[in-house]
């Protein structure tokens, strides 16, 4: 992949220096728990209050803990630098090509880089479930580490396998603005028994709109067939990346599939030959 390192993105939120968020050490945010952070939530509500900055002890000196934490290695810095410009790639190819293509403006997602655990509005973010997109705050979640295991555990090397989940994770973001993921959840809500079926649907054509992206950086030559094959091999081989927020507000990960590794790469390939959103169509 042709790229510069640029410095780090407006829209990546680090918390990697907060020690596994609600998990973790970190002195401003004590360990509630799933079922606390949920009683605070409610109690807040009840009292009109946010309880969460009275049971905090110091929300204000946050920022000083941060550096604190384990110092980042300079391979690690170039990684956050490489997120960083294939977030801003990937949303300034849809900032241009949404408009005309699914009549919707593109609003950027932000991405949250932590380590081992951190909250989100979907529930706690863990290393071990992978990435996702959390379509509650719109933002995409992404331990580093999760690269390391993409080259071994699933041997899928090459920068463009990195730059290929993230560009997937926000196709999820383009489902949610084009109003897809909203539809989906109802029909999942309204017939458990599709819930299955319709997830790997939705999983496929991130795969395309993240397919789409590589047809804009084909065109602008940052990418080359090597690339390509690296990208269908990560299309093929990464596991599931979605935290199901059940209807109660508690968050368990699913064991759905996401489709075969066949259908996967067919629907990358699809959106990378058309760079276009209605050959995406995977609930045709
Ligand atoms: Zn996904």
């Amino acid at each position: 992949m042709q790229w510069t390192p640029g410095g780090v993105s407006n829209d990546v939120e680090d918390r990697r220096g907060e020690g596994g968020g609600f998990s973790g050490m970190r002195l401003g945010t004590p360990h509630f728990g799933i079922g606390g952070i949920l009683l605070l939530r409610i109690l807040s509500l009840v009292f009109h209050r946010n309880l969460f900055t009275i049971f905090s002890s110091d929300a204000g000196s946050d920022q000083a803990f941060t550096t604190s934490a384990p110092a980042s290695t300079d391979a690690e810095n170039k990684e956050v630098q490489f997120v960083s410009f294939v977030l801003d790639d990937v949303q300034k190819t849809w900032q241009n090509l949404l408009p005309a293509q699914g009549g919707k403006q593109y609003r950027n997602a932000k991405l949250v880089l932590f380590r081992d655990a951190s909250e989100s509005a979907c529930g706690e973010a863990q290393s071990a479930v992978g990435p996702f997109y959390c379509p509650e705050d719109e933002k995409v979640y992404l331990d580093l580490g999760f690269f390391e295991e993409l080259k071994g555990r699933f041997g899928a090397p090459g920068e463009f396998a990195q730059a290929y989940v993230i560009a997937h994770e926000i196709g999820h973001h383009v489902q949610k603005i084009l109003g897809i993921e909203a539809k989906v959840r109802r029909l999942q809500q309204s017939n458990r028994a599709e819930v299955n079926p319709l997830s790997v649907r939705m999983e496929l054509q991130a795969d395309c709109f993240a397919g789409i992206w590589a047809n804009s950086t084909e065109q602008r030559k940052i990418i080359d067939n090597s690339d390509v094959d690296a990208g269908m091999r990560a299309a093929a081989a990464v596991g599931d990346d979605r935290l199901q927020k059940q209807a109660t507000g508690r968050v368990r990960p699913e064991s759905f599939t996401h489709g075969s590794s066949q259908q996967r790469t067919q629907w990358f390939q699809s959106g990378l030959q058309s760079g276009n959103i209605s050959a995406c169509d995977t609930f045709r």
